[in-house]
């Protein structure tokens, strides 16, 4: 794929976001230090939908997430999935269920400046990293899948608290009948997003539904 930004960027060094010391996306001190030594993820509340994160959205975490979404490191968010698929295996109930990964799509704007959807790259390197941890029959049933579509042309960010409580409007672009479905989202900040995206699923006849994130905001 040659997008635009990758080009651009690719002729600058690049080096962790978390720590700037090595050349390359995150380094192993900063990946544990990001999951905050767990693996585990955190549990976040955010209205009627409940998930987990790999961390707080602290100082550190806030660092390497700008980096990965606004600094063209599409390499920092596929490892930052990766990471992520570690928490989705972990809440896994049902081996045998297909499971389709998706994400809240970014804003046009968002997409137009990045000229990628961050949350599409997330998807991928999340199902990726999940079949890595189930090789053979249930893990190939894991599959990133454009399931949510924004119908707004806002921007989240310099937002209004209020405005972003609304969330964007989504709309549903699913066929199939859904086991399992993991919603994937950057930072979860009011869950609005989130739980608009969670009730369409519903709505749809998804039976499981899991709200993953890489930060919430406690
Ligand atoms: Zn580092």
């Amino acid at each position: 794929m040659s997008d635009p930004l990758t080009t651009v960027t690719s002729v600058f060094i690049k080096r962790c976001p978390g720590c700037g010391g090595i050349r390359g996306s995150l380094c192993d001190g900063c990946r544990v230090r990001f999951v905050g030594g767990r693996f585990t993820g955190v549990c976040f509340d955010a209205g009627t939908v409940t998930g987990r994160a790999l961390s707080p959205y602290d100082e550190f975490a806030q660092r390497v997430v700008l980096a990965a979404k606004n600094g063209g490191r599409t390499d920092v968010l596929q490892d930052l999935g990766l990471l992520a698929a570690s928490i989705c295996v972990d809440t896994s109930s049902s081996g045998d269920a297909s499971t389709i990964v998706t994400w809240i799509p970014s804003s046009r704007s968002g997409w137009r400046t990045r000229g990628y959807d961050q949350g599409r790259v997330l998807a991928c390197a999340v199902a990726r990293g999940m079949r890595r941890a189930h090789p053979g029959q249930s893990g190939a049933r894991v599959r990133p899948g454009r399931l949510l579509r924004r119908v707004d042309r806002g921007q989240q960010t310099g937002r209004s608290r209020t405005e972003r409580l609304v969330g964007p409007t989504l709309r549903w672009l699913g066929t199939e009948t859904i086991d399992r479905l993991i919603i994937v989202d950057d930072v979860v900040t009011t869950g609005s997003s989130l739980q608009a995206a969670v009730s369409l699923a519903r709505a749809n006849g998804a039976r499981q539904v899991d709200a993953v994130a890489l930060a919430a905001v406690a």
